[in-house]
């Protein structure tokens, strides 16, 4: 019964992914269907949104949500304290050396994946995300347990600088981190091809539940402190959620989360004060 109930866990953040990502995605297709964008308006927008979100998303959890001391309180689920430490620092050289990668990672990618036009089909677009996220966290478990191999650590301890997490700490990687996680991230698009409007979607909520998987908080698409526990132990958890470190057996069990954001989460509780009652 917990191995089911684990298993739906697992199933509720691919759920939650394809969900956003369908919203989202008729968001952009609304407000695009009758333009036909061109290939360097298409990297803008698609950069443009990437960076945006990033920032705009970040900046809310960390001034937003943490500087609440009720939501903060209520939505912290860390169970090993660690040091607290500094934010990573913004510079403005910092910012603009992050722009100009992110800029020619989008003319990069654009250029390689062929353009498909997949419409608004709700049903398509949700299978498409669902399996575009159940894709993504194999490629990242994959490449992320490699990261971890003595041979290759050395492109990944930049990541590991903060044991503590916050959002932003979810940029902070070397350079050959970052090609090698975008390039399996987006697999995917480079067999199938890419649509504009799912792209957009795409990097809008993965920036979401990246910033989200290193604020030390449980908001919305990850229910526990499953990342925060691979920064703070070193290893296990290379998913970016519990699915594939339970298959492969590299799990270091996170606390579950309750609330209204997460339906396992009350299912579990709810099955659970049956039991004892
Ligand atoms: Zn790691
Ligand atoms: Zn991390």
């Amino acid at each position: 019964m917990q191995k089911l109930l684990n298993f739906c866990y697992e199933i509720e953040f691919y759920i939650k992914i394809a969900i956003s990502c369908t919203i989202f995605q008729q968001v952009f297709y609304f407000f695009l269907k009758n333009t036909k964008l061109n290939f360097i308006a298409q990297i803008i927008l698609y950069w443009c949104i990437g960076s945006i979100s990033f920032y705009l998303l970040g900046i809310l959890i960390e001034k937003g949500i943490k500087s609440n001391d009720i939501l903060r309180e209520k939505l912290t689920i860390r169970v090993n304290q660690v040091k607290k430490q500094p934010f990573p620092s913004f510079t403005l050289k910092g910012i603009f050396i992050g722009e100009i990668k992110a800029i020619i990672s989008a003319l990069v990618i654009l250029s390689l994946a062929t353009e498909v036009d997949r419409g608004n089909n709700l049903m398509l677009n949700f299978g498409w995300f669902f399996m575009r996220i159940a894709a993504a966290d194999f490629c990242f478990y994959v490449s992320h347990w490699l990261f971890h191999r003595k041979f290759l650590q050395k492109i990944h301890l930049k990541h590991h600088e903060f044991r503590d997490t916050s959002s932003f700490v979810a940029g902070h990687k070397s350079f050959l981190e970052y090609v090698i996680v975008t390039l399996t991230d987006l697999l995917p698009i480079f067999i199938f091809g890419y649509d504009i409007t799912q792209l957009c979607a795409w990097t809008l909520i993965g920036n979401a539940y990246n910033l989200e998987g290193h604020s030390s908080l449980s908001i919305f698409f990850i229910p526990s402190d499953f990342h925060d526990l691979h920064h703070t132990c070193f290893k296990g958890n290379y998913g970016i959620q519990g699915f594939w470190d339970r298959i492969f057996k590299t799990l270091n069990t996170p606390t579950k989360k309750r609330g209204i954001m997460f339906p396992m989460s009350l299912l579990e509780a709810n099955l659970k004060s049956d039991r004892h009652s």
